[in-house]
């Protein structure tokens, strides 16, 4: 167990390591932004525009965050998707950009898990896990207002260990089945859960595999899940800020112990929330 979680924590500081050169070889003015040109990953492009208005930019049929530089430039903060390779593009109306996404080889992490239905649903699950679907696709596909002062400097929304980095691939029971599209905090069940930044509760319910979760709305297509709660201390609609308890830490849904599962979504792509967090070694 304790060569599993060193290695863990290299392969978390080499991704760290990876975002940081990668930011460094930016212009200064951009140094506040995610860079990490890899699956998984944000990368930050400016535009070259500098307009007035804000910019739509595309990636496929999503918008991405556009956020306004000082110099009156518009740069594209942009979650690349786990199956991402090579190149990146962009599209406005007007215009396209293309950007050389890297390579990053994650890990593999192999789970037993005991309610073997969490691995192979029954066909009543299937029709369940299909309603929870068509519920979470919009939640994580909103694009709405602006995003929240602070969003590139998320807080922990709750310390401990991290029990599962962002992006492994995944066998439970020895069954290939989809990357890890969070991170995984382990924390005694009941602990309060805290808003990482200012949002919108656009999405709360008890799911089969997510178990009693909760969607934040950060802003632009920037959106937190929180899941295995205990507990939901919020409703749907309301506005938080950040810091406000959201719920409790659980082991609800398909979870070998109490953890948060804390998932954080750019333009409808599952990116590593540690890049989005001001202190990513804080969590203890
Ligand atoms: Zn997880």
């Amino acid at each position: 167990m304790a060569i599993k979680m060193k290695i863990l924590s290299a392969v978390t500081a080499s991704l760290l390591l990876v975002a940081n050169t990668l930011c460094h070889a930016q212009a200064d003015s951009l140094s506040d932004y995610p860079m990490a040109a890899i699956p998984g990953g944000i990368v930050s492009v400016p535009l070259g525009i500098t307009s007035h208005e804000r910019p739509t930019v595309k990636l496929g049929k999503q918008p991405v965050l556009t956020v306004q530089e000082t110099s009156g430039e518009w740069v594209a903060v942009v979650g690349v998707p786990l199956e991402q390779n090579g190149k990146l593009t962009l599209t406005s109306q007007q215009k396209q950009w293309t950007v050389e996404v890297g390579t990053h080889d994650y890990p593999e992490q192999h789970i037993t898990v005991e309610n073997k239905r969490h691995v192979n649903p029954e066909t009543n699950d299937m029709t369940r896990i299909n309603k929870e679907y068509a519920l979470m696709g919009p939640a994580y596909k909103g694009y709405n207002g602006i995003v929240a002062e602070g969003w590139q400097k998320m807080s922990w929304p709750v310390k401990g260990p991290l029990s599962s980095p962002f992006g492994f691939k995944r066998f439970f029971n020895e069954q290939p089945r989809k990357p890890h599209s969070g991170l995984d905090i382990a924390a005694p069940a009941g602990t309060t859960i805290l808003a990482p930044a200012d949002g919108k509760i656009v999405l709360t319910g008890e799911f089969f595999f997510n178990g009693n979760s909760v969607f934040i709305d950060h802003g632009q297509g920037l959106i937190s899940m929180m899941c295995h709660m205990s507990r939901i201390d919020v409703k749907d609609g309301q506005i938080i800020k950040r810091g406000d308890a959201i719920g409790a830490v659980g082991q609800t849904g398909r979870a070998t112990g109490p953890h948060l599962h804390w998932s954080i979504s750019m333009n409808n792509t599952r990116v590593n929330p540690l890049l989005l967090v001001a202190d990513p070694n804080g969590n203890q």
